[in-house]
């Protein structure tokens, strides 16, 4: 049987099409063509102008970019919740949390109130002048360490939380590549 040689309407590649044919898909760019007869001519139309395999590369593109976008805010958080750990004394990191918050007011008042026990035995003990003072300033230091505390934990919950949404979203939208 004698092959027609035509060429493709999108990309210009040559094709070999059955004259009895009426579609072809081009081989080259994966255009779906209608072969159109006239009398004096044949020639190729586009039918679906999506270049499919281009579609294909760039849908397999998306999803390696999803992916090293997924790996690389999993590492940034690894990084990232580094500082809000809260170090004990053999340098174990505690996730802040409500335990840690209230741990944290707890010892920071129990410290404050050892402050004021402090300056009303320096006050009636009649000390120096400044040693009253050593209690305001433990006061104070316990106080700032307490409320620092519960920052820490406000910002580590509220940074935790964009972490886990921005991973979803990344993870609904690998499923529906799938
Ligand atoms: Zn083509």
């Amino acid at each position: 049987m004698e092959l027609e040689s035509l060429t493709c309407d999108n990309c210009g590649a040559r094709l070999d099409i059955s004259p009895a044919a009426n579609f072809v898909t081009c081989a080259s760019c994966g255009s779906r063509l209608a072969i159109k007869r006239t009398p004096g001519a044949a020639y190729t139309e586009v039918l679906d102008r999506l270049d499919r395999r281009t579609e294909r590369m760039a849908a397999d593109l998306e999803t390696i970019r999803l992916q090293n976008e997924l790996e690389r805010i999993d590492r940034e958080w690894e990084s990232e919740r580094e500082q809000y750990m809260i170090r004990g004394r053999h340098g174990s990191g505690i996730t802040p949390g409500a335990g840690s918050a209230i741990a944290g007011v707890v010892g920071g008042l129990a410290a404050a109130a050892f402050g004021v026990f402090w300056m009303s035995m320096a006050a009636s003990m009649s000390a120096p002048a400044f040693f009253p003072l050593f209690g305001l300033v433990f006061i104070a230091i316990a106080l700032g360490g307490a409320a620092y505390t519960v920052l820490k934990t406000v910002l580590y919950t509220g940074a935790e939380r964009d972490y886990q949404q921005r991973r979803e979203e990344i993870l609904a939208q690998l499923d529906r590549r799938r």
